[in-house]
């Protein structure tokens, strides 16, 4: 059977217009797209569909769980180990990263992006062009 299964990004943000920009970034990069407004629900759909998911893109400042938690609680959970983490960050943000990198991002992208240098991050993070040759 022929494969047209998309990957999977799940996108982490309490902002709704920075969600609509990067699902469309991603789809554009071929990716299908879920989206969550905080950690709690992002862990939710994590949770429910393990291995799901092979791509969270994590904003750091958000209600309810945010970013370093939802991060520490997924590589506390071997069902998503899979699972490739890239935090996005404000330049205000910008020293926690190294803490997030330590507790297990891949990678992060800062604020302001455009859709050339998530690319490279995610390409950085070991996922490259897809659906291209
Ligand atoms: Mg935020």
């Amino acid at each position: 059977m022929e494969q047209t299964h998309k990957p999977k990004a799940l996108i982490v943000d309490d902002s709704r217009a920075v969600r609509m920009i990067l699902a469309r970034n991603l789809r554009e990069l071929g990716y299908e797209t879920g989206e969550a407004g905080d950690g709690v629900e992002a862990l939710r759909l994590l949770t429910a569909d393990p291995g799901g998911f092979s791509l969270a893109l994590v904003d750091w400042n958000m209600p309810e769980m945010n970013g370093m938690e939802l991060l520490r609680a997924v590589r506390a959970d071997a069902r998503l180990a899979a699972l490739t983490v890239l935090m996005v960050t404000t330049e205000t943000e910008i020293e926690h990263m190294a803490a997030a990198l330590d507790a297990g991002a891949n990678e992060y992208v800062m604020k302001p992006f455009t859709r050339e240098i998530l690319f490279d991050k995610l390409q950085l993070a070991g996922l490259g062009p897809l659906g291209q040759s």
